[in-house]
C-alpha cells in the first residue's frame, strides 16, 4: 500500500531529508512538534511525554512537542549531548497561507555554535573547527561564534594528535572534508566531540594566512553560513597562529601539568588557571586561558609584559583603581558578538555604553600613572567615544531586556518618537484629569478610570455607588459582580489618539533600535579592539595581584640553555598546603651538565619537583611573575612531559602503551631547546624492561638531543649512569627517620640517594604490621647479602652439577637455602626483591 501521509507531513518529510543528523525541531502553533523516531529519542532524553499522531498514513506516527516558549532549555540540552538541532519556523502569516504553511529551516544550532544560554560559560571560549590533512600533518581553523575570533593553526602527526589538540581547548564540534570520517569518527567519539562534514570550501581572500591552510578557513567559515544563516559580521580575519612563536605543549603534557584541567575531574580547581586567575572580566578569564594554551617564546614580547606586571605590581594604587573600573566593564566581545548576530537587547545595549564609559578613566589612570609601560598601553587604546556618545544619547538608563515594550530610547533622540510620547502622556493626564472631574461631579469618591485590553478604557463605579450617577452620560459596557463599567464619547475619542499614539510609538522606539543596532555594526571591529586590550590588561593585573600575594619575583631570561631556580615552589601544592609547610628547592642546569637524574623514595616530592621546574617554565614564559628567589631561565621551545595520568585508561589504551606513545612523541620532536620531564619511565613494565628501557632513553636524549631534561626513577641502579653520561647529575629528594618512621624532607639535594624507605611508605599507608614487621625481617637479611649494584645484570653460567642439588641428601647450608626459600613471602616483594633473594640464595650454594 503506497504511503498517503498529509500535505503538513509530507513537507515535514522534504524537511527532514536535508537534516537527517539533527532534530528537527518543526514549529506548529504555540509548539515545536518532533515526528518519527526524532520523537522516540527526544522524548526519552528530555524526558517528555511521548504521543502520536494521525499523518494520513495507516498508522499513527509518533510525536512529542515542548513549548515554543520553553524550547531553549530543552535545545540546550540536546546539544550539550553532543546533538544537532534544526530549528524550522513558519515563515509566512498562517493567515495568508494558500494550503500549507511556509516552513523554513531557520538555524542549525550544533554544539560549536551554541553561544548563548543558562549553560554557556562566558569565562571560557566556545571553539568550532574545521580540520585538514597538510604535508606535514594537519591544518586545523577555529573560531568563537559568540566573541567572533578565528585562529588558524597547524598539528603535526597523526589524527590522533589533531584530535587531543582540539580537545585540549575545548572544542566541541569539527568539521571534516567527507573522507576523512572515516579516520576521525573513532578518535571524535572517544573524546565526546560531535563530528561534521563539509565538502564545500568557501573561496576568500585569507590575509596573511599561508596558502596550504586557507582550505580550513574556508571549510569553517561554510559551514557556518550555511547552519546559521543570519549576519555574522563580528567574525575577525583569521589569525595564524604560528607554532614557532609559542612556546608549544602538547595536549597530554597540558593535562599532565594540570595547566587548565586537572587531571581528576573536569574542574579547574588545584590547576594552574585556578592558581593565577584573578581576573576582573569574563574576557579576562578567556584570554589568560588562551595564554596558558600558547605561552610566548620569543624574549622581547615576553620582557614586554613581564614590564608591565612590574608596573602594576609597583603601582599598588593604580592597580587598584583600574581593578574597580575593569570590574564595571561587561563583556565587550560577547556584547559585540550579540550586535551582529541581530540578537542585542535593551539591556545589552545599556551594558555596553556603561562599559564604554569606563574606559577615558582607565586611560587617563594609565596614562598618569607615572610608569611608562602604563603610559604607552594607555596611549594606544582607542577608548570608542563616539560609541559611547551614541549610545549615551539614544538609549535610557535602564532599559527592559526586550526590544518590544518601550523604554528603551530616549527622550530627545529623534522628534517623531517625542510628539508621540507627549500625546500618550497628555492623554494620559486627560485621564486623570477627567477621572478627578467625575469624582467632583458625581461625589463618588472611588469613582475610577480602568483599561483592559477587550473594552479599552472606562469608568468603573461599585453598585453601592450607582445611584448617584447621571447614567444618560454613560454608556454601560460591562458588568461585573460588584461594580459598572460605562464608557463616554469624549472618552473612546481621546482613547483612540492615546493608543494609537502608544502603539505607533512602540513600533517607532523597534524601528529606531533596529537601526541604531546597524550603525553599531560599522564600530564592531573597534569595539574587539578595545576589549582584546582591556582583556589583556587585566590578565597582566590577575599576573601582578597574583605575584604579589604569592611572593612571585620577575623571572630573567638568557640565550643559553642553563637554567638557575633558586628557591623553587610548585605554586598550587604550596597553595593547597599549610602556611609555610612547603619546601623550596633549587634546580640548577648548566651549559655543561643539563640533565637531572632524580631519586628518592615514593612520596618523596620527585614528581612535584619535576612538575614545578615546567610550571615556572611555562609562568615566566606567559609574562608572569614566578614562584622562587630567583630565576634565570633558557626560553625553551616546547615542553614534553611523560607523567603518568589518572585518566589514560579511559582513552582505552594500557598505561604502559600510553607511557610510551608519550615517550616517543617526545622525543620524535624535542630540540635541544625543549623542556623534557619524564617521571619513572618504564614503571609499567618489569623491573629489567623498564630499567633497560629508562637507560637506553636517557642515553638517547644524552646524545642526540640535548635538550635540558629532568629524569626520575625508583631505580637505585640508574645512578650509577653519570659515570658515562657527562651532561648527567643526581639529585635526591632527602627523607629521614624519625623513630622508624619515614619523615619526608622534600628536600632535593645532590648526589644519589642512598637508601629505599618503601617500607616505610607502607608503613604509612597502614600495611598490616604483619606484613610490615616481615618486610624489615626480608629487608634486613637483604642487607647481609652482597647487593646487586650494576644496572646491567651478567648472565652467570650454571655448573651442570648443580642440577642434581636434589639427588643427594642436602647439605646442612643447603638446607639453610631451601629455608629461606620456603620463608620468603612472594607475594609482598617486588620483582626486583625476588631477584636479588634468588641472587643471594644462589651464591650461598656456590660457596
Ligand atoms: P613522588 O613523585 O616522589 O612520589 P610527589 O611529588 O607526588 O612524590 O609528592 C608527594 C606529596 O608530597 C605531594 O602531594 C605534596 O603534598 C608533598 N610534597 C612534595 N614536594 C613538597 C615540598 N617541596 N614541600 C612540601 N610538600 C611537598
Amino acid at each position: 500500500m503506497t504511503m498517503t501521509y498529509t500535505p503538513m507531513m509530507q513537507q515535514y518529510l522534504t524537511i527532514k531529508a536535508e537534516y537527517e543528523d539533527a532534530f528537527l525541531f518543526f514549529r506548529l502553533g504555540d509548539f515545536y512538534e518532533l515526528f518519527f523516531t526524532d520523537a522516540t529519542r527526544a522524548s526519552q532524553i528530555l524526558e517528555i511525554t511521548l504521543t502520536s499522531r494521525d499523518a494520513g498514513s495507516k498508522e499513527r506516527i509518533p510525536m512529542c512537542g515542548v513549548p515554543h516558549h520553553s524550547a531553549q532549555n530543552y535545545i540546550e540540552t540536546l546539544v550539550q549531548k553532543g546533538y544537532k538541532v534544526a530549528i524550522c519556523e513558519q515563515t509566512e502569516d498562517p493567515k495568508h497561507a494558500k494550503g500549507v504553511v511556509r516552513r523554513e529551516v531557520v538555524q542549525l544550532i550544533t554544539p560549536g555554535t551554541l553561544t548563548e544560554g543558562k549553560t554557556v560559560d562566558g569565562k571560557s571560549n566556545h571553539f568550532i573547527a574545521a580540520a585538514d590533512p597538510i604535508d606535514t600533518g594537519f591544518s586545523y581553523a577555529y573560531l568563537d561564534m559568540a566573541t567572533g575570533e578565528a585562529i588558524v593553526s597547524t598539528v603535526e602527526g597523526e589524527a590522533r594528535a589533531l584530535v587531543l589538540q582540539l580537545q585540549s581547548y575545548g572544542i566541541k564540534e569539527v568539521i571534516v572534508p567527507e573522507h576523512l570520517t572515516a579516520v576521525m569518527s573513532p578518535l571524535t567519539a572517544q573524546l565526546g566531540i560531535t563530528l561534521s562534514v563539509e565538502d564545500e570550501v568557501k573561496e576568500q581572500a585569507y590575509p596573511h594566512i599561508p596558502k596550504a591552510l586557507h582550505t580550513s578557513c574556508g571549510r569553517l567559515l561554510r559551514y557556518i553560513e550555511r547552519t546559521q544563516m543570519r549576519a555574522l559580521a563580528h567574525i575577525q580575519d583569521f589569525r595564524y597562529e604560528e607554532t614557532a612563536n609559542h612556546l608549544r605543549i602538547d595536549a597530554s603534557s597540558k593535562r599532565n601539568l594540570e595547566l587548565i584541567q586537572s587531571i581528576r575531574g573536569n574542574d579547574t580547581k588545584g590547576t594552574l588557571l585556578w592558581l593565577l586567575d584573578d581576573t576582573a572580566t569574563s574576557m579576562g578569564a578567556r584570554k589568560l586561558k588562551q595564554w596558558l594554551h600558547e605561552p610566548l617564546a620569543t624574549q622581547h614580547l615576553i620582557e614586554a609584559r613581564l614590564q608591565i606586571v612590574s608596573d602594576l605590581l609597583d603601582g599598588f594604587f593604580v592597580r587598584a583603581e583600574l581593578q574597580a573600573m575593569l570590574k564595571q566593564v561587561y563583556d565587550l566581545e560577547r556584547l559585540a558578538g550579540r550586535v551582529a548576530m541581530g540578537s542585542v537587547g535593551g539591556r545589552d545595549v545599556a551594558q555596553l555604553r556603561d562599559s564604554l564609559r569606563q574606559v577615558p578613566f582607565i586611560q587617563d589612570q594609565l596614562i598618569n600613572a607615572g610608569y611608562d609601560s602604563l603610559r604607552a598601553l594607555g596611549e594606544q587604546l582607542d577608548t570608542c567615544v563616539d560609541v559611547e556618545q551614541l549610545l549615551a544619547a539614544a538609549v535610557t538608563d535602564h532599559p527592559p531586556i526586550s526590544i518590544k515594550e518601550g523604554d528603551v530610547i530616549r527622550d530627545g533622540y529623534h522628534a517623531r518618537l517625542d510628539e508621540l510620547r507627549d500625546a500618550s502622556r497628555n492623554g494620559k493626564d486627560w485621564l486623570a484629569q477627567l477621572e478627578l472631574k467625575e469624582r467632583e461631579r458625581t461625589g463618588i469618591k472611588n469613582l475610577k478610570i480602568g483599561y483592559n485590553r477587550i473594552f479599552g478604557y472606562y469608568i468603573e463605579i461599585t453598585k453601592s455607588n450607582i445611584h448617584l450617577a447621571d447614567l444618560t452620560r454613560y454608556e454601560r459596557k460591562q458588568t461585573l459582580a460588584n461594580c459598572e463599567r460605562y464608557i463616554t464619547d469624549e472618552l473612546k475619542e481621546k482613547e483612540a489618539l492615546i493608543l494609537n499614539a502608544e502603539e505607533e510609538s512602540l513600533s517607532l522606539e523597534y524601528d529606531l533600535f533596529v537601526a541604531l543596532r546597524e550603525k553599531l555594526n560599522a564600530y564592531i571591529p573597534r569595539l574587539q579592539k578595545l576589549a582584546s586590550a582591556l582583556s589583556e590588561l587585566d590578565v597582566l593585573m590577575s599576573f601582578a595581584q597574583v605575584s604579589d600575594n604569592y611572593r612571585f619575583v620577575r623571572p630573567t631570561f638568557h640565550e643559553g640553555k642553563a637554567l638557575l631556580i633558586k628557591d623553587g615552589r610548585h605554586p598550587v601544592v604550596e597553595k593547597m598546603l599549610n602556611k609555610d609547610s612547603y619546601v623550596p628547592n633549587d634546580c640548577l642546569l648548566t651549559e655543561q651538565e643539563n640533565m637531572m637524574l632524580i631519586t628518592g623514595p615514593n612520596m618523596s616530592g620527585k614528581s612535584t619537583y619535576m612538575r614545578q621546574v615546567a610550571l615556572i617554565t611555562v609562568m615566566a614564559q606567559m609574562g608572569c611573575y614566578v614562584p622562587a628567589s630567583e630565576a634565570k631561565l633558557p626560553i625553551v621551545d616546547q615542553i614534553f612531559t611523560r607523567i603518568g595520568a589518572a585518566d589514560d585508561l579511559a582513552q582505552g589504551q594500557s598505561t604502559f602503551m600510553v607511557e610510551m606513545l608519550e615517550s616517543q612523541h617526545a622525543i620524535a620532536n624535542a630540540t635541544a631547546r625543549s623542556l623534557l620531564l619524564f617521571d619513572e619511565i618504564g614503571r609499567g613494565t618489569s623491573t629489567y624492561d623498564g630499567m633497560a628501557l629508562a637507560q637506553a632513553m636517557m642515553e638517547y636524549i644524552h646524545n642526540e638531543i640535548g635538550a635540558n631534561t629532568l629524569f626520575s626513577t625508583h631505580y637505585h641502579e640508574l645512578t650509577t649512569l653519570d659515570q658515562a653520561l657527562t651532561r648527567l647529575q643526581n639529585v635526591h629528594v632527602t627523607a629521614a627517620e624519625q623513630d622508624g618512621k619515614v619523615v619526608f624532607l622534600h628536600k632535593v639535594k645532590r648526589g644519589a640517594a642512598d637508601k629505599s624507605y618503601g617500607i616505610h611508605v607502607a608503613e604509612l599507608a597502614q600495611l598490616p604490621t604483619a606484613i610490615i614487621t616481615r618486610a624489615n625481617e626480608l629487608l634486613m637479611s637483604f642487607e647481609e647479602q652482597p647487593a646487586v649494584s650494576t644496572p646491567i645484570i651478567e648472565q652467570v653460567a650454571e655448573p651442570v652439577a648443580q642440577l642434581s642439588l636434589f639427588a643427594d641428601e642436602p647439605t646442612s647450608a643447603e638446607r639453610k637455602v631451601l629455608k629461606q626459600l620456603q620463608q620468603a613471602n612472594l607475594i609482598t616483594s617486588t620483582p626486583m626483591e625476588a631477584m636479588n633473594l634468588l641472587y643471594a640464595l644462589q651464591q650461598q650454594l656456590k660457596k
